[in-house]
């Protein structure tokens, strides 16, 4: 494969842009990440033509795929022609907020702003103010986005801001709490619950390499929330109308969070965030309440469009069998070579999420491997060799990940995501072909 454009661009991109990139994953691929070009259905082109089957999808948004079907685009164009944006409020910004209150049990009300970052930014300011408290309650290695409230790392006896700039003092008011321990939160709470705003927390750590839930843990942070008066926030930006179809992941695991913070999935491709939950607290946001919440490109009109009728096209037609299907397509197929040629690795993932973790402990008898799901389940041959926290995944072979993305998959035309931690996502646009092809591919690397 011939990467010569991309090299180039990438020198330039250096002289102007810190890293060479406008957002800092896009610049773990080395030497240098090849440069997108164009999208075709379940397909990346790059600068210099070659094709790879797609698993980032934009980091997450696109689940209909590269290709927007013809009623989809028929809107944007309209809304992008008509305008583009006016700094008053429209109709189509009523239409979506009134798709997302009726599929969604917790959401009564959103408020659409412009990021994955900024709903939970907002979100937290939110809890602050309707609590009247200040310590936020995250999962240790959780990714909510450049918010300098969870920019934090360490644990409940000692922690820090986990990036230059962000004040120390900040830290103090955000304790991380590994995922999946039950204990660890709740003694958090016997000893701040009065001073806790909120817990936040991803249903499934989809930015740690896929962590699921063991059981009952969410219903623990339920709990604890309730006895405690403290919010609970769940982040399904990635999550979001990808898990659980049209009613979220909550929908699937039958928990009611206070509020939810959502993103790339309901912009449908376009720059997006939102916070959803019941009227009484999400009304607290200015002007009707006291949380100041504003911006210039919120509820863009054209972000409108194409993230409600995204929506409204997977209401319509199979794209969540589609999706789901070609998941679990790949997931047992995955588990299937690992079982022959890797058996201690393991697969995670659910619905159209799916990722290999390149942990060296597994069991001796793989004949009875899963190939993911929703809940971690004792009763699950690989129960105890499923990661549980952010830190299983981080203690997995990173570098291991790097050779098999950097060298063998994407040389043989399959683009994994560009780490270790991030999710691959199945989109609408990708085929049965493209599964197969991709199995083949880890084959032959694995
Ligand atoms: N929350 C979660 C769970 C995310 O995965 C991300 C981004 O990947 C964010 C928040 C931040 O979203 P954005 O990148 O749109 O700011």
């Amino acid at each position: 494969m011939n990467h010569e454009r991309s090299g180039e661009l990438y020198d330039r991109a250096l002289s102007v842009m810190p890293g060479g990139v406008n957002s800092s994953v896009r610049a773990a691929i080395e030497p240098f990440p090849p440069f997108a070009e164009r999208g075709e259905a379940g397909h990346l082109i790059d600068a210099d033509g070659n094709r790879y089957v797609d698993w980032v999808m934009g980091l997450g948004p696109l689940l209909l795929g590269h290709d927007t079907p013809e009623p989809v685009q028929a809107e944007i164009q309209r809304h992008a022609s008509a305008g583009p944006m006016y700094g008053m409020p429209t109709e189509i910004e009523v239409e979506h907020a009134e798709f997302v209150a009726r599929h969604v049990p917790s959401v009564e009300m959103i408020r659409f702003v412009n990021s994955g970052t900024e709903a939970t930014v907002s979100a937290t300011r939110l809890a602050r103010g309707y609590t009247g408290r200040n310590k936020i309650v995250v999962m240790q290695g959780s990714y909510h986005g450049a918010n300098d409230s969870t920019l934090v790392e360490g644990d409940v006896e000692e922690r820090g801001p986990s990036s230059a700039g962000v004040p120390a003092e900040f830290a103090e008011h955000t304790i991380p709490v590994p995922f999946n321990d039950p204990e660890a939160v709740t003694e958090v709470f016997a000893e701040h619950g009065d001073d806790i705003a909120a817990v936040m927390v991803e249903p499934i750590l989809a930015n740690k390499g896929i962590v699921h839930p063991v059981d009952g843990y969410h219903e623990t942070l339920r709990d604890l929330c309730d006895d405690y008066g403290s919010l609970l926030i769940w982040d399904e930006v990635i999550t979001g109308f990808r898990v659980g179809g049209l009613g979220c992941a909550q929908s699937k695991f039958g928990i009611e969070p206070d509020v939810t913070t959502f993103g790339k999935i309901i912009g449908g491709g376009f720059p997006v965030g939102a916070i959803g939950g019941k009227s009484e607290i999400i009304g607290q946001f200015s002007p009707s309440g006291d949380v100041f919440q504003a911006g210039t490109f919120s509820g863009h009109p054209v972000t409108m469009a194409a993230g409600l009728e995204t929506l409204r096209f997977a209401a319509e037609n199979d794209v969540y069998d589609h999706v789901n299907g070609l998941g679990e397509k790949l997931r047992t197929g995955l588990t299937e070579i690992l079982r022959e040629r890797a058996p201690e690795y393991t697969v995670v993932g659910t619905d159209s999420l799916f990722k290999v973790i390149f942990t060296r402990d597994g069991p001796e008898d793989v004949s009875d491997t899963c190939s993911g799901g929703c809940r971690q389940n004792e009763d699950c041959a690989r129960f105890e060799y499923c990661p549980k926290t952010g830190a299983d995944v981080g203690a997995a072979e990173t570098d291991r990940w790097r050779r098999l993305f950097w060298t063998e998959m994407k040389e043989q035309g399959v683009f994994l995501s560009q780490n270790q931690f991030e999710s691959q996502f199945v989109s609408y646009g990708h085929t049965e072909e493209d599964v197969e092809k991709t199995l083949d591919a880890y084959r032959e690397a694995l």
